[in-house]
């Protein structure tokens, strides 16, 4: 798919800057002005004047220390998006999945339902089954949420470690999905996937929040559209599987569209000089000499976002998780340089993972109830009635975080409602 894509790319004569960090947007008053780019490689800045502006940076996936992207992404839409007015929704909805870990190495790669979904067994070190105490019916079959949820508190009961026994899945059922997909990489790793069992822990694997959009994939800055995992509202509280790359074609096409009629109706608003001089001096701020390594600062980050905003989570977690997050943006990262280009640019990720670590925890601290990937042991079922978007945007220098009913339509499809 991605070659397809690059190839059009190519074909369709498109202006292609290479390794260029976006890292701020600029807006005239409610439009967005466009935007400031930094060449990773050299080190070099471009301004960028926009008509129309979408976001498709992908997530935050850095933010925990056990993902399963072995590609990461440090929440750098959201942050620009939220700088400008931009509004988030749902980002305490984490998405977390299995990843293997034989021997305790884990390998980052997805492929949890090939398995599953084939007639692979979940077992605890005990040898047993224990979906049956979770999911009886579906068993394997079971959501993500359910089965990532499961497993952890197995984990936490020393009922570790968990493992996947593939002896079951019937020898018709050895495709090629899993024969020249998963099984090489699992060879790398010292496992006979179809011999061994092998063990999962949980681990990051998507963002189901990010910048609230219309059908029209339009922020709530005029000119600026966001799709893939940069925006939210397709998936909800929780994901099945492929689902992603499909809501990622769907809204790729319709922000594209939009976007390009937007443009096509507006001139370029005012981009004042000013506002891209002071976010020169805030990278430049960046380079230099620190007592705080950013290799260290990023490590703290990711410790701390699995701790209070990992798989299980509770008020006491949650709010020291508000608390830590909203000391390292506001004392820390002022403090942190790099003086390398690779330590610069982990300093200004730093600076954003800060930032998505607060928005996280405290949506998560605001939804007082479990529901999909969102599972509280102080709270642990689901609210009853109409669910509801938790909304974060910016207040002056902090986050404010609100509570909105969904407005469902008379023709939406209505989610249960019995909690
Ligand atoms: C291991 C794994 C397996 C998966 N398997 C499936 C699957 O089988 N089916 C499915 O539906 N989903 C799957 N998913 C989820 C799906 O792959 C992602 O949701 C999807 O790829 C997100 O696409 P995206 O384009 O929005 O973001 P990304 O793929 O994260 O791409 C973001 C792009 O933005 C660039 N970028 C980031 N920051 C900046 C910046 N500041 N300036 C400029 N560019 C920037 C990045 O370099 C990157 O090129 C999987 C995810 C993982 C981690």
């Amino acid at each position: 798919m991605m070659g397809t894509l690059r190839k059009e790319v190519f074909n369709r004569e498109v202006n292609v800057h290479q390794w260029t960090m976006i890292t701020k947007l600029f807006k005239d008053h409610a439009r967005v002005a466009g935007a400031l780019g930094l060449n990773v490689q050299t080190g070099a800045t471009r301004l960028y004047k926009a008509k129309a502006i979408i976001l498709a940076a992908g997530s935050a996936v850095a933010l925990q220390k056990y993902t399963s992207a072995n590609f990461q992404t440090t929440g750098d839409a959201y942050v620009a998006a939220f700088d400008i007015g931009a509004e988030l929704a749902n980002l305490e909805f984490l998405e977390f999945t299995l990843i293997p870990a034989p021997k305790g190495i884990t390998v980052p790669m997805a492929g949890l339902s090939p398995f599953t979904s084939k007639g692979g067994r979940f077992l605890n070190a005990a040898g047993e089954r224990f979906l049956e105490k979770y999911d009886p019916e579906r068993l394997e079959g079971t959501t993500r949420a359910i089965l990532v949820q499961a497993t952890y508190k197995e984990m936490l009961a020393g009922h570790g470690p968990i493992s996947i026994d593939p002896s079951f899945i019937p020898d018709e059922k050895w495709d090629d999905e899993i024969q020249y997909e998963y099984a090489p990489k699992l060879s790398a790793a010292g496992i006979d996937c179809r011999r061994d069992r092998f063990e999962w822990v949980p681990a990051l694997h998507t963002f189901l929040g990010g910048v609230f959009i219309n059908e029209r994939c339009e922020s709530r800055v005029s000119g600026l559209f966001a799709c893939g995992e940069s925006s939210t509202g397709m998936h909800g509280s929780n994901r099945l599987s492929g689902n992603a790359i499909a809501s990622c074609m769907v809204l790729g096409a319709r922000s594209g569209k939009f976007a390009a009629l937007f443009a096509g109706a507006n001139d370029l608003a005012k981009l004042e000089p000013l506002e891209a001089s002071q976010e020169l001096k805030r990278l430049e701020s960046f380079h230099g000499e620190s007592k705080l390594d950013p290799n260290d600062l990023e490590w703290e980050i990711k410790n701390l976002a699995w701790e209070s905003a990992g798989v299980v989570r509770n008020e006491t977690g949650l709010k020291a998780g508000v608390d830590r997050f909203e000391e390292i943006r506001r004392d820390k990262i002022p403090l942190l340089k790099g003086n390398d280009q690779r330590s610069w640019i982990k300093a200004l990720n730093c600076a954003n993972l800060a930032w998505v670590g607060e928005m996280v925890t405290r949506s998560a601290l605001e939804r007082r109830e479990s529901r999909g990937q969102h599972y509280r042991d102080d709270y642990p079922v689901k609210e009853k009635g109409l669910p509801k978007w938790i909304k974060i945007s910016k207040k002056g220098k902090s986050i404010d975080c609100k509570v909105e009913s969904i407005p469902f339509g008379e023709r939406d499809l209505m989610p249960g409602t019995e909690g």
